[in-house]
């Protein structure tokens, strides 16, 4: 795991710690863990300004252990910072779109198996870059595809599109492409009624013909599609299909190893009284020091 991952929860309204328990297997050894972590941290410290370091850089010193166990059986080792957070206190990363997930929520990297994305709404836009495209070949750029189609959907121009990142009603975030010009304010544009009603028979007479293997296959893509012949064919769409959500499992149990880097008995702290009385034997030699100096420059003959 990364050890960037420490960002807190607000979720002030969670009962913290209500997860403790077993976690089968066994905690790897501590020389490991601490390996693992200084070699994470080397490689954050290249990454940013030393002036960014307290933010951005965990200290091994602060971090607590824990082997925390996911709703799949999988079980993983994470970090806090300090023993009094759970971690489920924390979020964690997205593997792939590196935003946050949701408190409580691990990216899970055993392979599960195949699992078909979910669609989720679209609750917020949150931000997006254009960029720019060349002009599109003269020939198809897909192998599949032929000269009359390609011509259709060919961009003779250079072109530019809108990549927003989207917030999903799971928690989860994806991105969506639009035209340029379009804001979330605008709303989705509808095709006309002729235009959804050639849509709805092209797809009908295709899943009718080709049964079960016409495109998309029965499940959660071809609900989609009715879902959006229904709505008029909206674009951009007001949902979208989260591969996150195939990968992140719930954190299901969490048990304690310890700090990452062993805790000894601090050395005694210095009297402060000790202190202050060398303090003050070093001050009156420094005056005593002063004085004669003075004595010197009034009378240099006594010298
Ligand atoms: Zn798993
Ligand atoms: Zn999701």
């Amino acid at each position: 795991m990364s050890v960037g991952e420490t960002a807190p929860v607000d979720d002030q309204t969670r009962e913290t710690g209500k997860l403790l328990k077993r976690v089968p297997g066994r905690a790897r050894p501590q020389k490991e863990a601490l390996r693992e972590f200084e070699k994470a941290v080397a490689e954050l410290r290249q990454r940013y300004q030393p002036v960014f370091w307290p933010l951005f850089v965990p200290e091994p010193k602060d971090m607590f252990r824990w082997r925390v166990q996911l709703e799949c059986g999988c079980t993983r080792e994470v970090y806090t910072r300090g023993e009094d957070k759970y971690p489920d206190d924390r979020s964690y990363l997205d593997l792939i779109t590196r935003c946050r997930l949701p408190s409580g929520e691990y990216w899970c990297t055993t392979d599960h198996g195949r699992t078909q994305k979910p669609y989720r709404d679209i609750v917020e836009w949150v931000d997006r870059k254009v960029t720019e495209f060349p002009a599109d070949p003269e020939e198809p750029e897909y192998d599949w595809m032929d000269a009359e189609d390609w011509a259709k959907i060919r961009k003779p121009e250079p072109h530019s599109s809108a990549f927003w990142r989207v917030k999903l009603a799971c928690g989860h975030y994806a991105q969506v492409c639009t035209d340029v010009d379009w804001k979330p304010e605008n709303g989705p544009r509808l095709v006309s009624e002729e235009r959804i009603e050639e849509i709805r028979r092209d797809f009908e007479e295709s899943w009718a013909a080709e049964g079960h293997t016409g495109w998309p296959h029965e499940g959660p893509e071809r609900d989609h599609i009715r879902k959006m012949i229904d709505l008029r064919w909206p674009r951009p769409e007001p949902e979208r299909d989260c591969f996150t959500c195939t990968h992140v499992r719930r954190i299901t149990g969490y048990q304690r190893i310890g700090w990452l880097v062993s805790k000894t008995s601090p050395a005694p702290a210095p009297s402060p009284n000790i202190d202050r009385k060398k303090i003050a034997a070093r001050l009156a030699a420094a005056e005593a020091e002063v004085q004669r100096l003075r004595k010197q420059l009034d009378n240099p003959d006594d010298a």
